[in-house]
């Protein structure tokens, strides 16, 4: 951090912050130019000093923060990236995010029967999808809707992934679900509204499977690489980010899906990201323009939502797919992927 003084700060402002910097445990490197004195703050982690402890104190122009408040989540950590293996934990088939291939996940928001989970899984597995999704926990706006079949759930989403030889991804919503699922999943999802639910990411720190962290429904990017961080922290380094949009002031779709987060993420840490233009959207019509968008700007998969019958899905019909319409997607992704260096997992 770098405290840039007013040029007409007093000697006795300057002692005061190179007292304060001293007391927190740092060495303050003054300068002291023709205008101004700049005062630089060392010690191992100057990521924890709260810029605004200095911002308010009296002869202070401006501070600056030069290092990154994250240690394992920035890319200086791995620079050339992450590849994350899904599947090696239950002997599934791997699938890797953040490598030369784009891994698309999908199924329905929610498992609704064995009949419905078949038929979704033999469709997505068709058209190209490696990972199968759906909700057995499901974090639902009001208590009075779908809540998902909890562990019975589960077991129908692994028994049709496992038809299909295709991997599992599903939510979990606290620390208590985790062991029911890893019985049954690859991959442990966070959702949005769990982003900052710090003592749960601590719990998922210590699992050994590989987590997808959703970005928080307000998240700035540094506040979804902290909560990587919480649980790279704890010991599971296999952390894929999924950008499933943003709550913005505009109304026309659910969310607003922020495309530009994909090259931000790769540019600030070395974790795959993946993109979900379902709940990005909102809108079945918009799924398709939008996950396009995302492979073209860099997304290490996609995470879309498929239904056999969208208009009786119990949770996300409007914007689940048709199987049909996610075949064509798919075909289209074909075509997208070698132009930016990548293929289809
Ligand atoms: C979901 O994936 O169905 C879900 C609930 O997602 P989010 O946490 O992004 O709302
Ligand atoms: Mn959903």
């Amino acid at each position: 951090m770098v405290i840039v003084m007013e040029s007409i700060a007093t000697e006795e402002q300057i002692q005061k912050i190179i007292d304060l910097l001293t007391r927190k445990g740092f060495d303050a490197h003054r300068s002291t130019g023709a205008t101004r004195t700049i005062i630089g703050a060392v010690g191992s982690d100057a990521g924890a000093l709260d810029p605004r402890d200095f911002q308010l104190m009296e002869g202070v122009r401006e501070v600056l923060r030069i290092t990154e408040p994250w240690k394992l989540a920035g890319r200086v950590f791995r620079p050339e990236g992450s590849v994350i293996a899904a599947g090696a934990a239950r002997g599934s088939a791997q699938v890797s995010f953040g490598g030369p291939e784009v891994v698309v996940v999908a199924g329905p928001c929610a498992v609704e029967s064995e009949e419905q989970i078949r038929k979704v899984a033999a469709s997505v597995r068709r058209s190209g999808a490696r990972v199968l999704r759906g909700g057995a926990f499901k974090p639902r706006t009001s208590p009075y809707s779908f809540q998902g079949l909890g562990e019975e759930g589960l077991r129908l989403l692994r028994a049709a992934a496992d038809e299909q030889k295709m991997l599992v991804i599903s939510e979990v919503m606290d620390a208590t679900q985790i062991d029911v699922a890893a019985k049954y999943v690859d991959i442990l999802q966070v959702g949005a509204r769990n982003m900052q639910n710090f003592t749960f990411l601590r719990e998922l720190g210590k699992a050994s499977l590989p987590v997808l962290l959703k970005r928080g429904l307000s998240a700035t990017l540094e506040e979804w690489l902290l909560s990587a961080e919480y649980i790279m922290a704890g010991g599971n380094h296999a952390v894929i980010l999924c950008e499933r949009g943003i709550r913005t002031f505009e109304r026309y779709t659910r969310n607003t899906m922020d495309i530009s987060a994909i090259p931000v993420i790769h540019k600030l840490s070395h974790l795959p990201i993946v993109a979900d233009p379902s709940h990005g959207t909102g809108l079945r019509d918009k799924v398709a323009p939008m996950a396009r968008a995302a492979v073209a700007a860099g997304a290490d998969g996609l995470l879309i939502e498929v239904h056999h019958d969208p208009d009786n899905a119990r949770s996300d019909g409007a914007q689940s797919l048709h199987p049909e319409q996610f075949a064509e997607l798919i075909g289209q992704l074909k075509v997208i992927l070698p132009a930016v260096g990548r293929r289809l997992a």
